[in-house]
């Protein structure tokens, strides 16, 4: 198995039938992407930048960013790298931001909600995202976004800090995508109307199956409402690539539901464009790929999406994968 997976290491993804896909990995430190390379990974689908800000008793300066930022687009010499912004709150804490205790901290003050009240710890992560973006292949993107009305203010603030660097004559790229996670249902369910303004999406299933069920990902005696084959959970990554493709947009998956050999079927119906995992999960699922049928399994989505448990979707996966 080994062997065979490492004959694709250098080989584009494609399904049975021909139909590409990207699979990009998850990391969250500059020294992850050697993994990456070594497993094959077509690019980074996301940076989890909040390694940046833990383990220390300060905030990372604006040099200290960049230079990680560089390093991971200079190392991955042009091929896509997705960097998120800072995600505190919920299971990532801080201790020297001093968030306050709270009854509920994964439906509390984190990540976007905290970054766009605190724009001294924002702004100097957004320059350096920006400087750093002479040096590859940027995608930015927003961590937690429930309303347009946030990716609005933290587009406007990027552009702001953008056109500042500019001003001051130092170099920035002018084909930065900037997209969203798609972890809240409320995102997902008006899809179409963030689609018109952002340049992609990434769907996070680990946060969007625990706000879909309403059961907690670190919960284990409601673990049995984690259910990523839910049909829930299927319909709500169908609206969401839907309202992408209608308008020309991407579409990634960054949650570990991407990396699922259940899954992948799935998603492949569905047409996610872009899968990010583990980088020891690529080589397996360039492997599975090769024995997909896209046009097979797109025929089979309106069937799985009108089914009514989670168990009925899996039989039917292992039923095709025989
Ligand atoms: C997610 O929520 O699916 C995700 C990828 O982000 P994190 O696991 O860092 O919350
Ligand atoms: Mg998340």
């Amino acid at each position: 198995k080994q062997q065979e997976w490492a004959k694709l290491k250098d080989e584009p993804s494609f399904t049975k039938d021909g139909e590409q896909v990207e699979l990009a990995a998850n990391i969250g430190t500059p020294d992850d992407v050697e993994g990456v390379l070594n497993n094959g990974g077509e690019g980074v689908g996301l940076y989890r930048t909040e390694f940046l800000y833990m383990g220390k008793s300060e905030l990372p300066s604006e040099d200290e960013q960049f230079d990680a930022y560089k390093a991971v687009l200079e190392k991955m010499d042009g091929k896509p790298v997705v960097v998120r912004t800072l995600d505190v709150g919920g299971d990532k804490e801080i201790s020297y931001l001093d968030l306050p205790k709270e009854l509920n901290p994964f439906l509390g003050y984190r990540a976007i909600r905290f970054c766009l009240e605190n724009e001294h710890v924002f702004r100097p992560q957004l320059r350096a995202l920006l400087r750093a973006s002479a040096y590859g292949n940027l995608k930015i993107m927003f961590p937690m976004i429930a309303t347009i009305e946030e990716f609005r203010q933290a587009k406007a603030l990027l552009i702001e800090e953008k056109e500042s660097l500019k001003n001051d004559g130092i170099e920035v790229s002018d084909d930065i995508e900037i997209g969203i996670m798609v972890e809240i249902p409320s995102t997902a369910v008006i899809a179409k109307q963030f689609a018109k303004e952002v340049d992609f999406f990434s769907i996070g299933t680990n946060d969007l199956i625990q706000y879909t069920m309403a059961a907690d990902r670190m919960n284990e005696q409601v673990s049995y409402l984690y259910q990523p084959y839910n049909p829930a959970i299927l319909n709500l990554i169908n609206t969401v690539i839907e309202a992408a493709h209608a308008e020309d947009k991407w579409v990634g998956m960054c949650g570990e539901m991407a990396g699922d050999s259940i899954a992948i079927p799935l998603l492949v119906g569905l047409g996610l464009d872009e899968f990010s995992m583990s980088a020891t999960s690529i080589l397996p699922a360039r492997t599975q790929l090769l024995n997909l049928s896209k046009k097979e399994l797109v025929k089979a989505k309106d069937q799985f999406l009108a089914m009514s448990t989670s168990e009925e979707v899996v039989a039917f996966v292992k039923e095709i994968m025989e």
